[in-house]
């Protein structure tokens, strides 16, 4: 069967009241702009509670489908049949047509299960149901019906049109991208961040990243690690503008007048201080982490609450109560990963403690920053003139064998 056309379903935006239309708005402007590559022509428009997709002449239909399933805020995608005679008698035999292409000769119990969202049409829907698998039982031999436990259902929908569809494929849940405001991520070549960002914008939330380079002590190759994990991200997330962080030379002024133990500790403050900025110029309300309790020294209670201590913002951490393996069972289904564990560090071995503190005490840590004063004003100054943006758009290479 080649499908024209697509019912999508959402499930939590339809519970927004007054504001409803924003989150309808906000999916069909993200379902126009993730199938523009594929070809000219799909058209996303509301429709009573669903999202009606029609596909031009010559479109991909996996790959149209494989795209569908990375927008947030779709919980079902239906491929139908459009009906635009809805007139009872034309309906029950473009319904059976449907069925002799889709199942052919194929055995199966099967049940009509129909919604008139017309409520003028002059048939109840018990009556459809009844009058339709009647119809059906007498067309096919290999059909029964089986009200209960069906391996078919027959979705028959009146609306201005009437759509008949049997596959309802999974999409990813969610809300939209753009319906619920803009967050800095600190994206990290680690296993964790890119996972953060993921969830973050699965809520909805429009994601801009900031990564602190140390070259050289850290590498090329590491910073194109991010890169490329945002890349990966960002066909979920839509763009990221990525803010690239020279972070040498606070990182040096540090070691050398910190305490060892408190090198990690003071460096994320900083690194929190500075995203924050960042956040701030880019219109984003709150900064995402890929944190996780006691992960390693940095992530104790205490150390994230000393880190915390700088920001006025909200910090997100979407991780925080996560296990790594299931936050590593989230990064292998979104495909990053393959890239996160790649060798290159993001972290170069003179910057880390060997016994790092793990119980931070914020007047402690505070005194220590002190010895900063006079020298850290102008690195970080320079860190924020000399900040190197880039825009991540997914390539949306399309890999089949990656699709479930
Ligand atoms: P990840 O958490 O991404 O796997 P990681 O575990 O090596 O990397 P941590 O040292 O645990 O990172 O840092 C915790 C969080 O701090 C990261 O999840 C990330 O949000 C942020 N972060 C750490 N290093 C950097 C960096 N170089 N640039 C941007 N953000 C960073
Ligand atoms: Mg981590």
């Amino acid at each position: 069967m080649t499908y024209r056309a697509f019912l999508i379903k959402y499930s939590e935006i339809g519970i927004k009241g007054k504001n409803r239309y924003i989150f309808e708005d906000a999916l069909c402007a993200r379902i126009r702009e993730n199938l523009a590559h594929i070809a000219d022509g799909f058209e996303a428009i509301k429709e009573q509670g669903r999202i009606f997709l029609s596909c031009p002449e010559e479109y991909d239909y996996d790959r149209t489908v494989s795209q569908l399933k990375k927008i947030f805020g779709i919980w079902a995608i239906c491929p139908v049949k459009v009906i635009p005679d809805n007139s009872f008698d034309s309906l029950t035999k473009a319904t059976g047509d449907y069925v002799e292409e889709v199942y052919g000769d194929r055995e199966i119990t099967f049940k009509v299960e129909a919604r008139r969202s017309d409520k003028r049409y002059p048939i109840e829907t018990p009556q459809i149901c009844a009058d339709m698998g009647e119809y059906l039982l007498k067309r096919f031999a290999n059909l029964k019906v089986d009200v209960r436990n069906p391996q078919v259902r027959i979705h028959v929908e009146i609306r201005n049109n009437a759509y008949v569809y049997s596959e309802i494929i999974p999409g990813p849940g969610g809300m939209p991208v753009g319906a619920n405001g803009k967050a800095m991520l600190l994206l990290s070549g680690g296993i964790d961040s890119p996972v953060a960002g993921y969830m973050i914008a699965k809520r909805g939330v429009t994601v801009d990243a900031v990564y602190f380079h140390a070259p050289p002590y850290t590498s090329e190759r590491a910073l194109q690690k991010v890169i490329d994990l945002a890349q990966i991200i960002s066909a979920y997330t839509g763009p990221i503008k990525l803010h690239i962080v020279n972070f040498t030379d606070i990182q040096l002024d540090i070691i050398e007048k910190c305490p060892r133990d408190e090198l990690t500790i003071i460096m994320r403050r900083y690194m929190m201080r500075l995203a924050e900025h960042f956040a701030k110029k880019c219109g984003s309300l709150a900064l995402v982490t890929g944190e996780s309790i006691g992960q390693v020294a940095s992530q104790t209670m205490q150390s994230l609450a000393v880190t915390n201590a700088v920001c006025e913002m909200p910090v997100f951490r979407p991780l925080i109560a996560f296990d790594k393996q299931d936050i590593i069972d989230i990064s292998e289904k979104i495909g990053t990963y393959e890239i996160s564990i790649e060798p290159y560090e993001d972290c170069c071995t003179i910057f880390v403690a060997k016994h790092p503190v793990t119980k931070p005490l914020l007047h402690v840590i505070e005194k220590s920053e002190r010895k900063l004063e006079g020298s850290v004003e102008a690195l970080v100054e320079k860190a924020i003139e000399s900040v190197r943006i880039i825009n991540v758009t997914s390539s949306k290479i399309y890999d089949k064998s990656r699709d479930e």
